[in-house]
């Protein structure tokens, strides 16, 4: 029989994470039902919404019950299926939980093909809700035209990274925002963005204002908060805001007060929209086509920002909160050879 590794979710956080939210456990793993599938998790991603879900009100998921193993998407290898969907050594996505092994229900996973050329990182990276967000928040909610002046918070991170690309892509302007010079360097060195902002050293407003002389047509928010303050000084008539992620506030139990520049939204007859990517899931296909012939010609790149062992899991997800990230955060829980 084997044994299972898993955290559970022990306490409601306050703030950012703490080792002591969290319960490590081994136990024996349940016999599968029909239906079922023992997957061995490869990669778990970590996400700045599992911080959210750990919160004792709901967000767009009810949240994780107290004693529950924590709630966490991943990429794993099918080991043994009651399903005539599944077969050993398929590969899959979905909710497999901060775990080593994941009995799930087939129906709850997506089964993919590996296509020749793409690395195994570059699913949880770009081909899952990751790449999706970028894709649908940027075209759909976006809809940057060419020529367009594009601003991404959060630049260097997992979506921001490749929004920016796809701005690019697009034929726009493409200004990132992000946390460190590294970053920065990577934003307009490897990536092509015209221009990018060290927010923790440069003043942001300023800065948006001699890297976009033509104002800000679309802006890709992750972040919220002064950076959000600063775009909204200098949208553009009929400005577009696709409200991807707030993460400066995701630790916050009293969120802060609203942006001083809210009114431009009226005076500049601007859109804001918020979205969350399940919405979009039977269009995922659409978004894999285009990002995988982009990533085929050179034209996408992605970064993984990879730690080592599910037992480093409570302290490694504080990376996305102190921005240690640059590119996806996951953690390897086990290699990747099917068996
Ligand atoms: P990232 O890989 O971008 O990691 C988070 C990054 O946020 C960090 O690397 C850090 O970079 C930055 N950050 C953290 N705290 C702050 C802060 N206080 N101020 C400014 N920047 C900060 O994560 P993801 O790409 O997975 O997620 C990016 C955003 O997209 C999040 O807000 C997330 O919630 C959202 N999201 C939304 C989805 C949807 O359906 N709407 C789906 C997926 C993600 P730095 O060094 O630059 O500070």
């Amino acid at each position: 029989m084997l044994t299972n590794r898993a955290w559970k979710l022990a306490a409601r956080p306050q703030g950012a994470f703490k080792p002591e939210d969290f319960q490590w456990v081994e136990e024996p793993l349940p016999d599968l039902a029909d239906g079922q599938a023992l997957v061995r998790v490869v990669y778990l991603s970590l996400d700045p919404t599992n911080r959210g879900w750990a919160n004792a009100t709901a967000t767009y998921l009810p949240p994780i019950p107290l004693g529950s193993v924590m709630r966490g998407f991943g990429l794993g290898i099918v080991e043994a299926s009651r399903h005539a969907a599944l077969r050993p050594g398929d590969y899959v996505q979905g909710m497999l939980g901060w775990q080593a092994y994941s009995v799930t229900d087939a129906a709850a996973v997506t089964r993919f093909e590996r296509q020749p050329g793409i690395p195994l990182d570059a699913y949880p990276a770009v081909f899952s809700y990751i790449g999706a967000t970028a894709y649908f928040g940027l075209l759909d909610i976006g809809r940057p035209k060419k020529g367009e002046t594009i601003v991404v918070s959060g630049a260097a991170g997992a979506v921001g990274s490749l929004a920016g690309q796809i701005g690019k892509i697009l034929g726009c302007r493409v200004v990132g925002i992000a946390g460190s010079d590294d970053k920065c360097r990577w934003l307009t060195g490897e990536l092509g963005f015209d221009a990018a902002i060290n927010y923790k050293r440069e003043p942001i407003l300023r800065r948006l204002r001699q890297h976009c002389p033509n104002g800000i047509d679309v802006y890709f928010e992750n972040v919220g908060g002064e950076i959000l303050d600063a775009v909204l000084a200098l949208i553009n008539e009929r400005a577009r805001i696709a409200l991807c992620g707030l993460i400066s506030q995701y630790n916050e139990s009293v969120p802060p007060p609203g942006p001083r520049f809210f009114g431009n939204l009226l005076i500049k007859r601007a859109r804001i929209e918020g979205f969350i990517i399940l919405d979009y899931a039977t269009r995922f296909p659409e978004a894999f086509a285009a990002l995988g012939k982009w990533y085929l010609q050179g034209l996408l790149r992605y970064r993984t920002d990879i730690v080592d062992g599910l037992e480093h899991a409570p302290i490694a997800v504080n990376r996305l909160f102190d921005g240690a990230n640059t590119g996806k955060l996951l953690v390897r829980v086990s290699d990747d050879a099917v068996s």
